[in-house]
C-alpha cells in the first residue's frame, strides 16, 4: 500500500504528560483512506489532523453504518515504541465490516496504516508510567443518499490521542450494577462487533447505574436475562473455586483482545478456563457461600478492572473483601509488563514501530 504524506504547517504543543486524561488531546496527523464502489480502497494518506467535511445526507448520520477499533502504542524503557497484537484489531475490524456490509480492509494494510501513523507521531507517545498513545481507527459511510442501503462510499480514518494512566489513584475495585431491564445484545444482532450503534443503545443503562451510585453495569444475555455477558464495555471473568469462568464469544459478546490474551496467559499458568454460560444466580450463590474468589473486567483501556461488589435484584455481594485479588493483580502486572516492554514478551504479542 502506498501512503502519501502531507506535511503540517505548524505542530501542536505537547500537553503535560501528568494531565493527559483520556481523549482530550489529538496528535498532529491522521490517516485517511477512501473507498468508492468500483475502485476499492484507495488514496491512503497521512495528513494534518483536521475536521472531516461531509454532506448532511451522508449515510453514517442516518443509519449508523459506522464502526471502530481501539488499541495503544507503548513507550518502552529503551525509548522504542511498540504495539500490542495489532493484527488482532485488524482481523476484528474485518469481521465488523463484514457484518455491516462495509468492504473489508486487508489485515496487512490496517497494520501498515497504524504503524505508519504512529511512526510519524512517535514523539507523541508519552513516557510517564502507564501512559500511552491511544489509537482509534474507524470507518464511516459517506455516500450522500437517504435511501437505506449499504453505502457506495466510505472513509477509513485513524486518529491518535495521548492518554494518561488509567489508575491514577491505584487499582481500586468498583461496584457493579447487574442490569436486568435493558440489554446490550441479542443473538443475530451486532453484539460481537465494535459498532457505534451498540454504544448508543447502552448509554441509558450506564446513566442509570451512575445515578444509583455504581460505576458500571453488568450485562445479562438478551433472551433470558439469566447469563452474564459483559461489564460496561469490557469482557468479564469470574474466579470461582479456583477455576475461571467467562462468557463464550458466540454472537452477543465482543471478542476482546485483552480477554483472549488473559485466557492464553491463564492456560499457560495452569488454570482451567471455562468459556460458556454462567448464570447470574450461580455467581450470586458462589458469592454468598464464599466460593466467588475474584471478578474482573478486561479491555484495552483499563487492561484489568477489579470488581469489588455486585448488586442484583436488591442483593449485594462483596468480592474478596472489596480488595484487588491476587490473580487479578498478576494478570494486570503481566499484561502491562509485556505491553510496556518491562517484561520479556514470551508470547510474541508485541510489534515494534520503526
Ligand atoms: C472493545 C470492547 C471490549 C474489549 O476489547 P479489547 O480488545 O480487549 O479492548 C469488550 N467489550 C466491548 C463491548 C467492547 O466494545
Amino acid at each position: 500500500m502506498e501512503i502519501k504524506f502531507e506535511q503540517a504547517k505548524t505542530l501542536k504543543e505537547k500537553p503535560d504528560q501528568k494531565k493527559l486524561g483520556f481523549g482530550s488531546y489529538y496528535t498532529d496527523y491522521m490517516f485517511i483512506m477512501d473507498y468508492d464502489k468500483g475502485e476499492g480502497w484507495h488514496d491512503a494518506r497521512i495528513v494534518p489532523y483536521q475536521p472531516i467535511v461531509l454532506d448532511p445526507s451522508a449515510l453514517v448520520f442516518h443509519y449508523a453504518q459506522e464502526c471502530f477499533e481501539g488499541l495503544k502504542a507503548y513507550r518502552c524503557p529503551d525509548g522504542s515504541v511498540q504495539l500490542f497484537r495489532p493484527d488482532k484489531n485488524a482481523e476484528r475490524m474485518q469481521s465488523t465490516h463484514k457484518r455491516l456490509c462495509i468492504p473489508e480492509i486487508p489485515v496487512e494494510d490496517f497494520v501498515e496504516a497504524v504503524k505508519a501513523l504512529v511512526s510519524v507521531e512517535k514523539d507523541w507517545v508519552p513516557s510517564e508510567p502507564e501512559t500511552s498513545l491511544y489509537i482509534r481507527p474507524f470507518t464511516i459511510a459517506t455516500e450522500p443518499v437517504l435511501g437505506v442501503k449499504a453505502s457506495d462510499k466510505y472513509q477509513f480514518i485513524i486518529i491518535c490521542s495521548p492518554s494518561g494512566a488509567y489508575y491514577e489513584e491505584g487499582m481500586n475495585p468498583v461496584k457493579i450494577y447487574v442490569e436486568d431491564e435493558f440489554v446490550r445484545a441479542t443473538p443475530g444482532g451486532t453484539g460481537y462487533i465494535k459498532c457505534g450503534g451498540n454504544y448508543a443503545a447502552s448509554i441509558i443503562a450506564s446513566e442509570k447505574a451512575h445515578t444509583m451510585g455504581y460505576s458500571q453495569v453488568l450485562w445479562l444475555d438478551g433472551v433470558e436475562r439469566k447469563y452474564v455477558e459483559e461489564v460496561g464495555s469490557m469482557n468479564i471473568m469470574f474466579k470461582i473455586s479456583g477455576e475461571i469462568y467467562t462468557a463464550a464469544t458466540v454472537g452477543t459478546v465482543l471478542p476482546g483482545i485483552t480477554r483472549m490474551s488473559c485466557i492464553e496467559l491463564l492456560k499457560e499458568w495452569g488454570y482451567k478456563v471455562n468459556e460458556g454460560k454462567l448464570a447470574i444466580a450461580d455467581v450470586m450463590e458462589a458469592g454468598r457461600n464464599g466460593r466467588l474468589e475474584e471478578v474482573f473486567g478486561t479491555g484495552t483501556a483499563a487492561v484489568i478492572s477489579p470488581v469489588g461488589g455486585l448488586m442484583y435484584e436488591g442483593e449485594t455481594i462483596e468480592i474478596n473483601g472489596f480488595k484487588t485479588g491476587e490473580l487479578t493483580q498478576k494478570l494486570y502486572d503481566t499484561l502491562t509488563g509485556i505491553q510496556f516492554g518491562t517484561l520479556p514478551d514470551t508470547m510474541g504479542w508485541t510489534v515494534k514501530v520503526d
